[in-house]
């Protein structure tokens, strides 16, 4: 059965006068990893605020695991780990020290705050920083910090707001492993705006633009928008245009800077075999022939800028 987790409704937050965030609407269920795109300014803080309770949405209603975030924001609260852009880190404070005062805060009770700190550190890859201040960790093992106080409390949602920037490429390889051993056991909801973060750590995306959800889906829906209609033809004795038109299937073709075909072809068919025959038998001199992906930033783009670009 599915559990869901998160049930955002009709979310909209006003700024004096203007909709930063309108009309959004999605739902989360337990052991997904939701990744939340979208441009500066589209309105993915303002919402991740209403989501843990830190803002009252204008309009609309947060239900956590089925409990209402206004009606009740404590039991609401509770079951969330929220790590901000900026993590609230006490950087005078050793680990343990830290995640001691994050587990009071989450209302784990004395006796168990031992064991939440260890299972926390552990999961986190930090055991072997206990005792050392926060102030003197490299920024990825702070991210780690952040990431422990945020499931110190074993919430059932963890929220995680840009939690790679400013990491180096191993630190972000470790913190995105980390988040995804994190959606096995907790629901989770990660913003950025790196799109191959989104591939590699997410089952499911979201992207909103200028407030509004303008994509809800899959991961595999997503690539699948990626992969269009065209193939990538090198030939050494290429024929005219018209001859490579007059083959079924083929829809235009278009030569390239590097001196490949671009050759679109109807939707539903795939003529990639009847080229490669048809250039053997013909003497083209066939020595390359693959799919014409679009690239993920150009969906991200055609999603987000449809209005510049009609
Ligand atoms: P993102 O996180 O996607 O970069 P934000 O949610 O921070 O976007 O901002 C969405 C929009 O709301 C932006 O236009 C931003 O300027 C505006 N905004 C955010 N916070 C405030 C605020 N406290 N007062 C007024 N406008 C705000």
């Amino acid at each position: 059965m599915t559990i869901l987790t998160v049930e955002a409704s009709n979310l909209t937050r006003l700024y004096g006068g203007r909709e930063a965030v309108s009309d959004v609407s999605f739902t989360l269920s337990k052991g997904e990893v939701l990744g939340f795109l979208g441009p500066n300014g589209a309105g993915k803080s303002t919402t991740m605020k209403m989501l843990t309770g830190n803002l009252a949405p204008s309009n609309g209603s947060v239900k956590i695991c089925g409990v209402d975030m206004i009606e009740n924001p404590k039991e609401a609260k509770a079951l969330i780990g929220y790590l901000p852009e900026t993590p609230p880190l006490y950087r005078e404070f050793t680990v343990d020290e830290f995640l001691a005062i994050a587990a009071r805060l989450h209302g784990v009770s004395a006796k168990h705050i031992r064991a939440a700190v260890q299972r926390a550190k552990e999961r986190c890859g930090l055991t072997e920083m206990s005792k050392r201040l926060i102030e003197n960790l490299s920024k990825g093992y702070q991210q780690r910090v952040g990431i422990a106080q945020a499931i110190i409390h074993n919430p059932m949602v963890v929220i995680l707001d840009e939690p790679t920037v400013g990491l180096d490429p191993i630190q972000i390889r470790d913190i995105r492993a980390l988040i995804k051993e994190l959606g096995g056991e907790h629901s989770v909801i990660l913003s950025t705006h790196i799109l191959p973060e989104v591939e590699m750590i997410c089952d499911h995306v979201q992207i909103i633009d200028k407030g509004k959800l303008v994509f809800n889906g899959s991961i595999d829906v997503l690539k699948k928008q990626r992969h269009g209609n065209k193939l990538l033809i090198g030939l050494n004795n290429p024929p005219s245009h018209d001859e490579l038109l007059g083959l079924a299937g083929v829809e235009s073709v278009e030569a390239l800077p590097n001196g490949l075909l671009r050759v679109r072809y109807t939707a539903g068919q795939m003529p990639a075999e009847m080229l490669a025959q048809v250039a053997v038998s013909k003497g083209w001199g066939l020595h390359q022939i693959n799919p014409d992906q679009t690239s993920l930033e150009d969906v991200f783009v055609q999603l987000t800028y449809q209005d510049v670009a009609a």
